[in-house]
């Protein structure tokens, strides 16, 4: 199993734009207040231009996980992501946290996004995000019955894509795996995500610290792969939100700077990741 990254390219950066706007706050955060909302609508206002005037400038093509009530508020800021020929990945309606949900609750927040999809972008998402990294013992099951064909969510590798395996828990026999599932799995990593470090949620979420601690974690990790990972991915997540601030963006602008100097870098969406990986 590996990757074949194309001709001359040596390692696989993905960008993973996940555009919450107003829906992290209420799904996930249950807020609703006009303080909260404004910080989605900041995303989508600010955010999104100045993201994709980036990703223009590098010749970033990204992965932008989008919950399906973004592209209800937010339409003109999703057509300008979509016109400027970016990845949509699957990313929930509302930003549900979907362990709260049963198996009928969550196939059917599955139903409804994959018609919002196909209202909004005109195709199935080919690849799912799961709001706040997290899974149910039923989601593999769910976006295998979907068709769905990679899944970027959970942490069991950190540069190598993987075939992910259900677990049974047993705390006195200890846990034993499932076969892997068919899902290609782009491992993703709370260290490789702008929300914990750099957005403030009072009482729930010291973000206001500088972009420095940032900066050096996503350049070691990128420093890491590049010389001892061969075919390496590393998928980022950012927030237009989060990362739109100015000196978050001023900070995303000097790490591409950084990594563009180097030969064989491919910023890619996922899809086109997945599109090299042969089961060899
Ligand atoms: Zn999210």
């Amino acid at each position: 199993m590996s990757l074949h990254l194309p001709e001359g390219k040596k390692i696989a950066v993905n960008i993973g734009a996940d555009f919450d706007a107003h829906s992290v706050w209420m799904g996930t955060f249950e807020l609703s207040s006009p303080g909260y909302l404004s910080r989605g609508e900041f995303g989508a206002e600010v955010g999104v231009p100045r993201l994709l005037e980036l990703f223009q400038r590098y010749g970033v093509r990204g992965t932008w996980c989008t919950p399906t009530h973004t592209m209800q508020t937010f339409p003109e800021a999703f057509n300008r992501i979509l016109e400027a020929d970016q990845e949509i990945a699957a990313h929930g309606c509302l930003h549900e946290s979907v362990r709260k949900l049963d198996a009928d609750e969550e196939r059917s927040v599955m139903a409804r996004q994959l018609e919002l999809h196909d209202k909004y972008v005109g195709k199935r998402p080919r690849g799912y995000r799961s709001p706040a990294f997290d899974f149910t013992d039923d989601t593999l099951t769910i976006l295998e019955e979907n068709g769905f064909e990679w899944d970027s969510s959970l942490m069991g590798r950190d540069f190598e894509p993987y075939h992910p395996r259900p677990v049974q828990v047993s705390p006195d026999e200890g846990n034993t795996f499932g076969p892997p599932s068919p899902l290609l799995e782009f491992p993703g990593s709370w260290f490789l995500d702008d929300f914990p470090a750099s957005e403030y949620v009072p009482r729930v979420n010291q973000g206001l610290g500088g972009t420095e601690i940032l900066y050096e974690r996503w350049r070691d990790h990128f420093d890491y792969a590049y010389r001892n990972v061969p075919n390496a991915v590393m998928a980022l997540t950012v927030h237009p939100q989060t990362i739109g601030r100015a000196h978050n963006i001023m900070m995303l602008e000097r790490l591409l700077e950084y990594m563009s100097q180097h030969d064989g870098v491919w910023f890619a969406p996922l899809s086109d990741v997945y599109d090299v990986w042969s089961e060899d």
